[in-house]
C-alpha cells in the first residue's frame, strides 16, 4: 500500500513516536491527541477498515490494545478510557488503514459524550429486526 501514512510509519519511512511493536501489531501516539497519551493500535498489514481485516488480525489488534490501554492509564494516571474505532469517512474515517484509538479520560476533561437520538413508538423493534 504505497500510499498509505500507517504502512509508512510501520516501515519506518515517516517517524513516529512508538510505543509498542510485535511481528503482528504496531502502536503509536496520534500526533493530534484528544488528550494527551491517545495512541493507535494497528495491525502491520494493510486493510482498510474493521470489515475488510481478517478475524485473526482483529483478535491480535485488541489483545494488544487492552495490555497498551493499561499502560496508557498508568503513564497519563487517566480516571478512565475510550476505544474508538471509525470505519468510512462519514464515520470520521480518515486513514484507510485499520485501528483503534485508545483515549486516556480524566474526570471533567471537556469532552463531551455522543449526543443520544429517539425512536418513534414500535421503530426500535422495526430496527431490531432489520439488524
Ligand atoms: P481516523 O480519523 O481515521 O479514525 O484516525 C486517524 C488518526 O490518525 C487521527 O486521529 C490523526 O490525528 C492520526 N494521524 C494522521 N496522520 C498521522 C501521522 O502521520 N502520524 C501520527 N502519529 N498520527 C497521524
Ligand atoms: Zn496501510
Amino acid at each position: 500500500m504505497e500510499e498509505c501514512i500507517f504502512c509508512k510509519i510501520i516501515n519506518n519511512e515517516i517517524p513516529c513516536s512508538k510505543v509498542y511493536e510485535d511481528n503482528k501489531v504496531f502502536s503509536f501516539l496520534d500526533l493530534a491527541p484528544v488528550n494527551k497519551g491517545h495512541v493507535l493500535v494497528i495491525p502491520k498489514e494493510h486493510h482498510k477498515d474493521i470489515l475488510d481485516t481478517p478475524d485473526t488480525i482483529l483478535a491480535d489488534v485488541v489483545k494488544v490494545a487492552k495490555k497498551i490501554a493499561k499502560a496508557v492509564v498508568k503513564a497519563t494516571n487517566a480516571d478512565g478510557f475510550n476505544i474508538g474505532q471509525n470505519n468510512g469517512s462519514a464515520a470520521g474515517q480518515a486513514v484507510f488503514h485499520f485501528h483503534l484509538h485508545i483515549i486516556p479520560r480524566f474526570e471533567n476533561d471537556g469532552l463531551t459524550a455522543w449526543p443520544h437520538k429517539s425512536y418513534e413508538e414500535g421503530e426500535m423493534e422495526k430496527f431490531a429486526e432489520k439488524i
